[in-house]
């Protein structure tokens, strides 16, 4: 077959460096048996190892180009292609508990991961590769510069952590940026204690919206200001000085103020 070009708009990194890829795999330690599917397997860096270890893996995939090689190379007894975008796909089909892996098209990262974010309920763990930045938001805590609605709305749903950094050498092309990998394991159903998640997503966005005004003037639409004396949080704080049952503890008393 012809050498694939990489194509941007897809957020074509392939990586190439053996040692980086036997550190994810280590990392995500596959077993037999278990359900998996690989988000955007490329040119199959990590689908290789993956099968070799694996009875059976799902992934999912949106060039055409790069689908055409995957039939080429795997049986579908041991390969199950989902051809299509990532953001629109349906996880939950798949069954659970599901893991999810991926070197993951940074384009489309920050959406991606909300649209994840719904899945879980049926996800065991989830092992991503995503430019350091972006991890560095997922994981940030409360009063730094990278902390926002991506770390509130995933850490309300998730424990995570930054296993390790992987530099653009090790991918052709080569990005611009550093990578990092991070694991995603959904905490339990009793943990995430907000009787509306919804409105959850609401007052976080609101919080974060325009990050240079206070909680008084960002929720305004929500909290007078003898709410705040009530919730024990001071309204002349900016959304970035809560922590995340900060944000659980507003969204349950707006619930209970108007049912
Ligand atoms: N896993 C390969 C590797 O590590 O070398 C490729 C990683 S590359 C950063 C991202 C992959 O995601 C590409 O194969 C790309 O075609 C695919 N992709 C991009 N956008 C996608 C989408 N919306 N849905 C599914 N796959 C997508």
């Amino acid at each position: 077959m012809n050498e694939h070009r990489a194509r941007k708009r897809f957020g074509q990194n392939f990586l190439s460096d053996p040692n980086i890829i036997r550190k994810i795999i280590d990392a995500i330690r596959p077993v037999p048996g278990e359900t998996v599917v690989e988000i955007g397997p490329g040119l199959g860096a990590m689908t290789d190892p993956l099968v070799e270890r694996l009875s059976h893996l799902h992934v999912v995939e949106i060039d055409r180009d790069l689908i055409a090689r995957l039939h080429e190379r795997y049986s579908p007894e041991r390969l199950t292609i989902h051809e299509g975008d990532a953001l629109k796909f349906d996880f939950a089909t798949l069954g659970a508990p599901l893991r999810v892996v991926g070197n993951l098209p940074y384009n489309i990262s920050t959406p991606l991961l909300f649209h994840l974010a719904e899945f879980a309920a049926a996800v065991r763990d989830m092992t991503f590769m995503l430019q350091k930045e972006v991890v560095m938001r997922m994981v940030a805590e409360p009063g730094t510069e990278d902390y926002g609605r991506l770390s509130v709305m995933l850490q309300y749903r998730f424990r995570m952590g930054r296993l390790f950094d992987v530099p653009p050498g090790a991918f052709r092309p080569a990005p611009k940026v550093t990578s990092s990998i991070v694991r995603m394991v959904p905490l339990p159903a009793e943990q995430r204690t907000a009787q509306d998640e919804a409105l959850l997503e609401r007052v976080v966005a609101a919080a974060f919206g325009q990050r240079r005004k206070t909680l008084r003037n960002t929720l305004r639409e929500w909290l007078d200001e003898a709410d705040f004396p009530a919730l024990g949080i001071d309204p002349g704080l900016r959304g970035e000085r809560l922590t995340v049952a900060d944000y659980v503890a507003i969204t349950n008393y707006i619930a209970a103020k108007s049912p």
